[in-house]
C-alpha cells in the first residue's frame, strides 16, 4: 500500500489531473492540468487564483484568446534546467501557460496570492501579444543566429553576449508591458509616485549593466575575469529587462496622451525604445536606454558596434 502510494506520488506528473471550467459569460473553456506533485493544498489555491483571473481580467482574455490551458508543474516534469527558476512561461504556438508551483509558493499567503495573480496575468498577456507570437517568432526578426523558440522563452540561456544584448533590448517591450499590466491588475490604488521609484531602479540597473559592459570591452580586463563578468552580465540582462521595460511603459503612458497598453501592444520592440526615448526627453530626463541616438545610459546600436569591433 505504502509503496503503491509512493509510486503514485512519483508518477503523478505522468498521469496528470485535468479539470475543465466553462467561463460561461465569456464563452471559453479553461483547462487546468496538474502535473505538480506534493503541492496538494497549494495547487488548489493556484487553481482558485487562475479562475479568479480568468473571470476578472476578461477585457484582454475575451474574444482574443479563446480556450486556455494551464499546466501546473512542480520540481518534476520541467525539462529545461533554467525553467526551474521561472514562475511561469508560455509555449510558442500553443495556448499553454505553465505555472511553476515551486517558485510561486511562499510563507506569506497574501503576497503569495498576489504573486500568483500577477504571474497568471503576465503569462496570459504574452499569449495576447501578437508581436511576440508572430513577428518575433520569425527568424529574421533577430537574425538567423537566434532560433525560433528562444525568443519566447525568456529563461533560455543566451549563447553569447551579443545574443543576450539582443534579447534584452527586444525583451524590454515584451516583458515590460506584461509586467506593467500584471502590476496594475493587483495594485490599482498605488499608482501615485510609482514612476519615480521605477525610474531610480531602472537608472541604477542600466548603470550596472553599463559598468559591466565597459569592463568587458576594456583591454585591461584579464581574460579570467571577463569569463566571470559575462556570467553576471547575462544574468543582469535577463533579469533587468522586466523592471526597466516596465518603467519605460509607465513613462510613455504617463507622458504621451495617446499612448496606452493597447497602443503599446501594437508597437514593435525597437519602435518602443524610440517612443520611450521621446517621452523621456519630453519629461526633461536623460533616457535610460536608447536605440541609436547614444543618449541613453545603454544605447543598443552603440553596444552592437562595440561588440562587432571586439570580435575582429
Ligand atoms: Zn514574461
Amino acid at each position: 500500500m505504502e509503496l503503491n502510494k509512493l509510486w503514485a506520488e512519483k508518477m503523478s506528473w505522468l498521469i496528470p489531473e485535468v479539470e475543465e471550467h466553462d467561463i460561461w459569460d465569456h464563452g471559453f473553456k479553461i483547462r487546468i492540468v496538474d502535473k505538480s506533485s506534493g503541492f496538494r493544498e497549494f495547487s488548489k489555491e493556484v487553481k482558485k487564483v487562475i479562475l479568479a483571473v480568468c473571470r476578472r481580467e476578461n477585457h484582454f482574455i475575451k474574444d482574443k484568446l479563446g480556450d486556455l490551458n494551464f499546466i501546473l508543474v512542480g520540481s518534476t516534469g520541467i525539462r529545461r534546467v533554467l525553467s526551474r527558476k521561472a514562475r511561469g512561461w508560455v509555449r510558442a504556438g500553443k495556448k499553454n501557460i505553465y505555472l511553476n508551483l515551486n517558485q510561486l509558493i511562499t510563507d506569506n499567503k497574501k503576497e503569495q496570492d498576489k504573486e500568483i495573480y500577477k504571474t497568471v496575468v503576465h503569462e496570459i498577456f504574452h499569449l495576447n501579444d501578437d508581436y511576440q507570437s508572430k513577428v518575433l517568432l520569425k527568424k529574421q526578426a533577430l537574425g538567423k543566429r537566434v532560433r525560433k523558440p528562444s525568443i519566447i522563452s525568456k529563461n533560455r540561456k543566451a549563447r553569447n553576449v551579443r545574443e543576450a544584448i539582443q534579447f534584452f533590448f527586444h525583451g524590454l517591450r515584451i516583458e515590460g508591458l506584461a509586467e506593467a499590466i500584471a502590476y496594475y491588475s493587483t495594485n490599482i490604488s498605488s499608482r501615485e509616485g510609482r514612476i519615480e521609484a521605477l525610474h531610480l531602479k531602472a537608472k541604477s540597473e542600466a548603470s550596472k549593466i553599463n559598468d559591466l559592459l565597459l569592463s568587458y570591452f576594456s583591454n585591461e580586463t584579464p581574460r579570467a575575469m571577463k569569463k566571470k563578468l559575462i556570467k553576471v552580465l547575462k544574468e543582469e540582462l535577463r533579469d533587468y529587462k522586466y523592471s526597466i521595460g516596465e518603467y519605460m511603459c509607465v513613462r510613455i503612458t504617463s507622458t504621451e496622451k495617446n499612448e496606452n497598453t493597447s497602443t503599446l501592444i501594437k508597437t514593435k520592440p525597437l519602435k518602443f525604445i524610440r517612443k520611450y526615448e521621446a517621452a523621456e526627453i519630453k519629461s526633461g530626463n536623460k533616457p535610460v536606454v536608447s536605440l541609436n541616438s547614444k543618449r541613453g545610459i545603454l544605447d543598443y546600436n552603440n553596444i552592437l558596434v562595440k561588440l562587432s569591433l571586439l570580435n575582429k
